[in-house]
């Protein structure tokens, strides 16, 4: 890419204002002073302003633990999304991969990689989806047989779905689809309620529960390496 769309990606300045430091020779190129924006630049280059080093990540993965009260979309507006919560120089270039509600908490995958959330959030690829329920009422055997068979909802019929008892009142329970409010829906079809939602699993993603709601931390190479 150019050296002016990199240093203004990497948050550097606006192309203007990054065009008029590349003129004054404040910015090196694997160790020599470039002074044209058009310079081709990649994310190996080693890019300096004077002695700070400019770097540009081209890929970027994240996991949150996603705290209530938050919404999972990129939209400016007046309600604080989780990308809000994150700080990093391409801030502006990550976006959550799939939707949980504003008072669900938990995994969320936060990423740059749009071929990645591409195959993630493609429907037949079928990735499973894990959440810890709790629920208003006790759950019978009889519904953990229903939620597991598929459930008719007034639009469409759910797949197939795991479904353990953890206690009277919670289960975990694993979807492969991700409809608009679809476990709250499940559990009500069933006469139920669901009081706290928290997404556990994500693809081959685990929550890590050392992170308090609102943390995130960067994947590690093997998370990165099993779930593409
Ligand atoms: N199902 C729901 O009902 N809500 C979520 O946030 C995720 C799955």
């Amino acid at each position: 890419m150019r050296l002016d769309k990199y240093l203004a990606n990497a948050n550097l300045g606006s192309r203007k204002e990054v065009n008029k430091l590349i003129k004054k020779g404040e910015i090196t190129v694997n160790g020599k002073i470039v002074k044209s924006p058009k310079t081709d630049v990649g994310y190996d280059d080693e890019i300096f302003y004077i002695d700070v080093p400019i770097i540009l990540e081209e890929f970027i993965y994240l996991m949150m633990n996603k705290p209530d009260g938050v919404i999972s979309s990129t939209e400016e507006g007046p309600t604080e999304t989780v990308i809000d919560l994150i700080a990093h120089p391409q801030q502006g270039e990550l976006f959550p991969v799939g939707r949980l509600d504003k008072d669900t908490v938990g995994l969320m995958f936060i990423t740059n990689d749009g071929k990645l959330a591409h195959q993630l959030l493609s429907p037949k690829n079928e990735y499973w989806k894990t959440y810890h329920v709790t629920l208003r009422d006790e759950v019978t055997k009889a519904d953990i047989e229903r939620l597991e068979t598929g459930i008719e909802l007034k639009d469409f019929t759910t797949k197939p779905a795991k479904a353990k008892r953890l206690s009277p009142r919670e289960v975990s329970l694993s979807i492969t689809e991700g409809k608009f409010h679809q476990v709250k829906r499940m559990f009500l079809a069933t006469g139920n309620e669901v009081v706290k939602l928290k997404r556990t699993h994500f693809a081959t993603l685990t929550l890590d529960e050392t992170l308090a709601e609102g943390g995130y931390r960067r994947l590690t190479e093997k998370e990165i390496k099993n779930l593409s």
